[in-house]
């Protein structure tokens, strides 16, 4: 289909389809193997700009588009999500900054971003506060010209990698919700470390570590934005950032369709290739549909955040949840058409439908965002 993207569009998805071909589809395996973190990868992703996409150009970016982020981010889905999400966790770190951020932080931590020397990852999650983020128990104490962070996050993706991080802490926990605060840490602040990298079902070439801070003392103009303000920093956030989760879904899903297409035209049994029994064509025809709509969902979606940013959440979600739902059908579906030989790690096929599940879970369950989506209809139809 023509999806009517513009021409500086199309470059975009020219050269992170080059990048996705030449470099991640040939290496994926092996760094999914060895939980490697795929460094080299983003730096050629760097050099082609592309981390400079959501960054507006007076920071040294190009002042991009959601969609312009969701086509960089499709490209990166059909080769490997992990190596994928390594790059989305960076501009999910850069968007409180982006969102609430004070011009001195802007100044400092963006262009960095942009030309890629530096990379950054967004910590939110603890052991006892997932779905429900009001739960976290990290701290930060004002101490003279300082903030003193205390407290341990859980599951940060790019943990140990990234240069900087966004790091939500209640501030005054009397006040709930309305106590948080979001602050910048560096990796070499003092009494900032992170745990080992877990090990996971999927999307290992992403690194995914708890970050600890024991007495971390940082500068006070360290928070993002006004004390108080850290949920509301983080709901923007996470609107912003799931249509690229979105995106991942469905290059998932399309990765794993042409594998399972290309595999059913030259697999023959009762001698004739499977492609030809109506069983696997009406698989391939709904993987097919159903990766089209997810697409086209994500699509309008990107484009109705880039017209009307104040009013996200609803599309945000919905994008997410169908387009993670299809990649998780459409790669188990793929693994079905290609029988025994598409559970063996021998094809890539099995990776895929391990990577899948994680895009239903991490940046709010799809449980979680379809309660996103229903308390905005409850909204809209008690107008
Ligand atoms: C690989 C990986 C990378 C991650 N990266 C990051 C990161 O970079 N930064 C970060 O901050 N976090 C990150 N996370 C954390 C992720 O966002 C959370 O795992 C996710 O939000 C869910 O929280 P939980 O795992 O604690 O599940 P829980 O909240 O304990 O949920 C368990 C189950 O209960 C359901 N549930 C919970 N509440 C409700 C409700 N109200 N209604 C209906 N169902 C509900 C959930 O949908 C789920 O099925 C990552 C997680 C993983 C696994």
């Amino acid at each position: 289909m023509d999806h009517f993207i513009s021409e500086e569009q199309q470059m975009i998805v020219d050269i992170a389809r080059q990048i996705t071909d030449e470099r991640i589809i040939p290496q994926r395996a092996e760094l999914d193997e060895k939980h490697e973190f795929p460094r080299a990868i983003l730096e050629e992703m760097a050099q082609a700009d592309l981390f400079a996409i959501p960054i507006p150009e007076a920071y040294g970016g190009f002042g991009g588009s959601c969609l312009d982020i969701v086509l960089a981010l499709e490209q990166f889905g059909r080769g490997c999500i992990g190596i994928g999400t390594a790059f989305a966790a960076s501009s999910l770190g850069i968007y409180p900054i982006l969102i609430g951020g004070s011009e001195e932080l802007k100044q400092k931590y963006l262009p960095d971003v942009a030309s890629g020397s530096k990379f950054a990852a967004f910590g939110l999650t603890e052991a006892n506060a997932g779905s429900d983020a009001s739960g976290i128990r990290t701290t930060a104490v004002a101490d003279g010209d300082e903030w003193v962070l205390n407290g341990t996050k859980q599951w940060i993706t790019n943990g140990g990698e990234a240069d900087f991080y966004t790091v939500v802490a209640m501030t005054d926990k009397s006040k709930g919700a309305r106590g948080a605060s979001v602050f910048v840490v560096e990796a070499t602040d003092p009494g900032f470390t992170c745990g080992p990298k877990e090990i996971k079902m999927g999307i290992r070439a992403s690194s995914t570590t708890e970050l600890i801070f024991k007495d971390c003392r940082i500068p006070k103009d360290r928070i993002i934005g006004r004390k108080g303000t850290g949920f509301i920093t983080v709901m923007k956030t996470l609107d912003s950032s799931r249509p690229g989760i979105a995106a991942l879904g469905v290059g998932l899903a399309q990765g794993a369709l042409d594998m399972a297409a290309s595999y059913a035209k030259q697999r023959e049994q009762f001698d004739k290739p499977i492609i030809g029994f109506q069983a696997i064509q009406h698989m391939l025809a709904d993987m097919a549909t159903q990766l089209e709509a997810a697409r086209c969902l994500t699509y309008a979606a990107a484009r109705h955040i880039d017209a009307h940013p104040r009013d996200m959440s609803k599309v945000s979600s919905m994008c997410k949840v169908h387009a993670t739902d299809v990649a998780m059908r459409v790669t188990t579906d793929a693994v079905q058409v290609m029988g025994g030989y598409g559970y063996m790690c021998e094809y890539p096929a099995e990776k895929m439908m391990r990577d899948a599940k994680i895009l239903q879970i991490y940046e709010g369950t799809n449980q979680v965002q379809r309660n996103v989506i229903g308390q905005e209809l409850n909204k809209e139809y008690n107008r």
